[in-house]
């Protein structure tokens, strides 16, 4: 059975000693006084740091193992399978930070002069034709830095082609089922709209009777996730994009898990005027503590002219940011996104190619599938809605009966799962699944791996009925324990940096 590390490390603040270095820089006022002459012609007197800054003094080594030493605590994508539905925890293959390191794209800067910089701006152009292509839009920006980001840049985009229409003031609402991500009403709300939920039919789709009892004049837009977060392809997408139509509102697709259709269906073809993608879920580029992602948005042809400025131009010579958009939204972020996990998402595509990308959706659907089918043969465990659809490229299993039984939720499977060495599924979403357990296998793992989930799960489920204070007290094997919900998510709890740390000991940096 697995056994994590478990070091005793103490914070780095707690390692070195004074004086200690691991790198000597050169020394900034000798450089600046024989090149410009004078600090303060950088950095404003007032604004100069008279202090040091209190930082650990560390040789390189003993900073290396420091973070070998955490690392080996920790869990992550290149450890084993991480199921995280909705989160699409796919490997990262090496070849994207391979060519993401190349030193002409990772030196490159933003204030660089265009002309110094025509291969990046190449690449980006070229992918932003490719998620077009992909997506089945017309013009693609790459520039926000989430998916969330992007839903809001989406919500606003709606906003402006209602303001240039004349109806901004009555279309306040945007309807969303009530299967979705979190992150749809909240982007709706960011934007200034009302959010209207419609719930979902027997087979966990949009029922269409409510929809239809939805939408009025006050309809801006409905937010859909195709397939939505039970796993399931709303086979009534085109009816659907009519009735919003008709009503003269906007379709916006969270592209957040492309996976399963890449290459199959393209959202711009079911009726979709606004796209989102995660680079950082369906193009195998990874995901960063809430912010180094990236979620481009694709619009149709109507929506183009609102997109945010700049747009990447080529005229016919080279390369350039066009500024010159007067219905443009204005910037949603500085410079043009992170290029570097573009770039990364660009070494995906090309390394897979059309076929590939076929491939991927065929195998994560095949995986989701292979899962779904087993789990819900297991005593205590169910797949509820569509019980006679295929999945896509997730599966929503609930635990209901189980905890019922013998009270072992969801929750519990969960950290059991832990001391096989196997990080959880995304535990009590969607919220439409009591005791659910959301699971996406992704593309990227191997069927020896997917049976030793299924086993585990297998016995956990087992050991619920003979064993249930095994699983309640979960896990026994992981370098910290179960933790205490509450105090790991308070404010007053909660010590998230050095400064924090100090101030609870009333001293000062
Ligand atoms: C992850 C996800 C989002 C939000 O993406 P972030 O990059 O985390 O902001 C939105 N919708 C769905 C369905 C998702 O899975």
């Amino acid at each position: 059975m697995f056994k994590q590390t478990n070091w005793d490390e103490p914070l780095i603040f707690s390692l070195g000693r004074k004086g200690r270095r691991g790198h000597v820089l050169p020394k900034v006022e000798e450089e600046i006084s024989r090149t410009i002459g004078d600090v303060s012609m950088l950095v404003p007197e007032n604004m100069q740091r008279k202090s040091q800054p209190g930082l650990p003094e560390l040789s390189e080594v003993e900073v290396v193992r420091h973070f070998t030493r955490l690392s080996e605590m920790n869990y992550g994508i290149d450890s084993g399978l991480y199921p995280l539905g909705s989160c699409t925890m796919k490997y990262n293959p090496r070849i994207n930070e391979l060519l993401a390191n190349l030193p002409g794209i990772s030196m490159a800067h933003p204030y660089q002069d265009e002309g110094d910089v025509q291969g990046i701006l190449e690449i980006l152009s070229r992918l932003e034709r490719w998620l077009a292509e992909i997506t089945g839009t017309y013009e693609v920006c790459l520039q926000p830095a989430a998916g969330a980001h992007g839903e809001f840049l989406g919500t606003l985009l709606m906003r402006a082609y209602h303001k240039l229409n004349g109806e901004n003031e009555k279309r306040t609402e945007i309807i969303v089922p009530d299967s979705a991500h979190g992150t749809n009403p909240a982007s709706a709300v960011m934007a200034g709209f009302n959010v209207v939920v419609i719930p979902s039919d027997k087979d966990g789709c949009v029922s269409v009777e409510a929809l239809e009892a939805a939408v009025s004049e006050s309809t801006a837009g409905l937010m859909l996730t195709n397939p939505n977060t039970l796993g399931i392809f709303e086979e009534n997408i085109e009816e659907i994009a009519n009735i919003v139509h008709e009503a003269g509102g906007l379709l916006y697709y969270d592209g957040a898990n492309l996976n399963p259709i890449l290459g199959k269906a393209r959202p711009g073809d079911m009726g979709f005027d606004i796209v989102h993608m995660n680079i950082h879920k369906t193009f195998g580029t990874p995901h960063g503590g809430g912010g180094p992602g990236a979620g481009p948005v694709g619009v149709s042809k109507k929506l183009a002219k609102f997109l945010p400025v700049p747009r990447i131009v080529f005229d016919g010579e080279s390369f350039h940011f066009d500024y010159d958009m007067p219905h443009s939204i204005g910037k949603i972020r500085g410079f043009y996104g992170n290029s570097a996990v573009l770039l990364k998402a660009y070494a995906y595509i090309l390394s897979l190619g059309f076929e590939g990308l076929k491939e991927v959706a065929e195998v994560s659907v095949l995986n989701a599938n292979y899962l779904a089918e087993k789990l819900k043969e297991i005593k205590g465990l169910t797949l509820p809605y569509g019980k006679e659809k295929p999945r896509k490229h997730e599966c929503v299993i609930s635990a209901k009966p189980l905890k019922r039984e013998t009270g072992i939720s969801a929750l519990n499977i969960a950290k059991r799962l832990l001391d096989y060495g196997l990080h959880a599924p995304t535990t009590y979403f969607p919220l439409i699944v009591d005791e659910a357990l959301m699971i996406e296998p992704t593309e990227t793992f191997e069927k020896e791996e997917l049976d030793r989930f299924i086993e585990a799960v297998r016995r956990i489920c087992k050991e619920a009925y003979t064993n249930p204070e095994a699983v309640l007290k979960a896990p026994h094997n992981t370098t910290i324990s179960r933790l205490d919900e509450m105090k790991v998510s308070h404010p007053k709890t909660m010590t998230l940096s050095w400064r924090m740390y100090l101030q609870k000991n009333n001293q000062n940096l």
